[in-house]
């Protein structure tokens, strides 16, 4: 049983395909940081992990310190990197948890080989170094590298990795700001500081330009079958199916109108389905262009306004549909299906903001070899 008919159902199978298929593409001497941010992108990062550093992971990479603190809850080894700004009232819970921490500040790597040599811990850091991005990192000149020199011989820190970002702005801009980057690995090296991992891909520009991967990548959108590359070819297998059922079926009258505010008026008798998924469950409200799921296999638009909760099909053109029927909010684009681009595009926004919205009341059911094997109820932990 299924606690809600709205649920994510997550295709473990696809997820250790995708994995896997990263690794074989880059290769042993490049190490796979499986990029675990935002619950996995709404996977289910605790529930999916396993499956991420037993088919080729060997790292993983989180935003944030709680992220962190999540996985090491349940896994005491796996590598584990905080990418994102970890504050100095924070560190001491890094430190203690084996969390590596993204530095981009000498005052804050003092304060790590301060806690590191009263806890007697040798802390593993990845520094940052901004090439362009202008989010996080040392800026790129000559104090900043003087700097890192200084961090490299503090106590009781290990400089493991050095890492950066790409804007994704053109090619030619990505080419400048790789070039900034190993030319800073390059000037560090000579000062003697050298670093375990370099690594400044992301999930597109490790599968569109395989130059710049260095000697680790973090990918995450592709291994959740989130396609939003262009080129390359990757074989990237479809991981979410956002699924829910008919509740309820109406027949309405020419002229009557549907949901709040007559946001919908029958242009002829209708058949209306109503579906137990809202705006609170991630969808978005305003969908340019109409938005639509699929029942069997036919795509039927969403009439009226979203509810919080709830909304409205039109069932007209589907006269066989019954309650209890399977609908595919999206999935894979096949038999009619919506594909999480669909959506993007119709929401004027992007893929990863349409499945990362989807929210705790949304259970996540896992299946693998087409058997539910495993279940997470947020609200219910
Ligand atoms: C989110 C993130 C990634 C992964 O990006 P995708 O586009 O999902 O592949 C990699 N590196 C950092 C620093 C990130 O924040």
């Amino acid at each position: 049983m299924i606690l809600r008919d709205t649920f994510l159902e997550i295709n473990l199978d696809a997820l250790t395909h995708n994995i896997s298929e990263m690794k074989k593409m880059v290769g042993a001497e490049v190490a796979v940081m499986a990029v675990i941010k935002a619950d996995a992108y709404s996977t289910g990062a605790a529930e999916v992990v396993e499956t991420l550093m037993e088919n080729g992971a060997d790292f993983l990479g989180v935003a944030i310190l709680i992220e962190g603190l999540e996985i090491r809850k349940k896994y005491k080894n796996y590598p584990i990197l905080v990418m994102g700004y970890t504050s100095n009232e924070c560190l001491e819970k890094a430190i203690e948890n084996d969390l590596r921490i993204t530095v981009f500040s000498e005052e804050q790597a003092k304060l790590i080989s301060e806690i590191s040599i009263k806890e007697n811990i040798i802390t593993k850091i990845h520094i940052k170094y901004d090439t362009g991005l202008h989010r996080l990192g040392f800026s790129d000149n000559e104090e900043s590298l003087e700097a890192i020199e200084r961090i490299s011989k503090l106590r009781n820190i290990e400089l493991e990795g050095i890492f950066s970002h790409f804007a994704l702005n053109s090619k030619e801009k990505d080419r400048i700001q790789f070039e900034k980057f190993t030319e800073a690995i390059k000037i560090l090296d000579i000062k003697g500081v050298t670093f375990k991992y370099k690594h400044m891909c992301d999930g597109i520009s490790t599968i569109e330009r395989p130059e710049y991967r260095l000697n680790m990548v973090r990918p995450g959108a592709p291994l959740y079958g989130i396609k939003t590359f262009s080129e390359g070819d990757f074989d990237i297998k479809q991981v979410m199916t956002f699924k829910t059922r008919i509740s309820q079926i109406h027949e309405i009258k020419k002229g009557e109108t549907v949901g709040y505010m007559e946001g919908w008026t029958a242009e002829k008798d209708s058949l209306i389905g109503t579906l137990q998924f809202g705006y609170a469950d991630g969808y978005p409200r305003k969908m340019q262009g109409g938005a639509f799921v699929t029942i069997k296999d036919k795509k039927v638009q969403i009439v009226g306004f979203l509810c919080m909760d709830q909304c409205m099909v039109d069932l007209t053109e589907v006269p066989l549909a019954k309650v209890g029927d399977e609908v595919i909010i999206f999935g894979d684009g096949k038999n009619n299906t919506m594909t999480t681009k669909d959506i993007a595009i119709a929401a004027n926004t992007g893929q990863n903001d349409i499945i990362t919205r989807i929210g705790r009341r949304t259970p996540r059911i896992y299946k693998k070899n087409n058997q539910i094997i495993k279940s997470r109820y947020y609200l219910l932990d």
